[in-house]
């Protein structure tokens, strides 16, 4: 693996984030909904960083693992979220690839008829948008590899580490297929 982001920079730019995030909700009222399970170590600095009022929630979004995983195969489960409805919601996910996972999460969530919806991801992939939306706030751009740490995982590994790292091809080789859904 090869380090993209230092553990200090990593902070730096997650305080910047939570700076931004900060001052575009003054005075109002916030509801923090983290998508489960990438978004849990930006979310425990994050909400600690910004200093107002806030509720905080989760959503999960999973899929099925393997060579064959179709996007359709993406499963939003909201029964263990909180409640949105007429609230301003600020929703946070590890990272916005194609964009269409939180596209899907957010058209869920209008289902509860929230006030609101702004987003926000630790990270953005350069040149791989697939939709129109893009999120409102974004601590780092990186280029189009395949990273972990920070709350990233690869096969629900590597969450845990302090810095973002980015997988070299061989890092990569596939292991065998399982039929069970993993929390993105
Ligand atoms: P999208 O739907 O935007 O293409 O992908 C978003 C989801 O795919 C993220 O929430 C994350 O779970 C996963 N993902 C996309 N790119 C990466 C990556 O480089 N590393 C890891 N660990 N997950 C990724
Ligand atoms: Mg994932």
């Amino acid at each position: 693996m090869k380090i993209l982001l230092e553990k200090e920079a990593l902070h730096d730019g997650v305080a910047r984030l939570a700076n931004e995030i900060e001052q575009a909700f003054e005075g109002r009222q916030l509801t923090i909904v983290g998508v489960l399970t990438g978004s849990v170590v930006l979310m425990a600095d994050i909400i600690r960083l910004i200093d107002q009022p806030m509720r905080v929630g989760v959503i999960q979004a999973s899929s099925y693992r393997g060579a064959t995983t179709q996007r359709s195969d993406l499963m939003i489960n909201s029964e263990l979220m909180i409640d949105i409805t007429g609230r301003d919601v600020l929703l946070v996910d590890d990272i916005f690839d194609t964009g269409h996972t939180l596209t899907r999460v957010i058209q869920k969530m209008q289902e509860f008829k929230p006030n609101s919806i702004r987003s926000a991801v630790l990270l953005q992939k350069e040149g791989r948008a697939e939709v129109d939306c893009a999120p409102d706030f974004v601590a780092f751009t990186v280029p189009d590899e395949f990273v972990v740490g920070y709350g990233l995982d690869y096969e629900d590994m590597y969450r845990n580490l302090p810095y973002l790292a980015a997988l070299e091809p061989a890092d990569l080789e596939k292991h065998a297929t399982q039929a069970t859904p993993f929390s993105t």
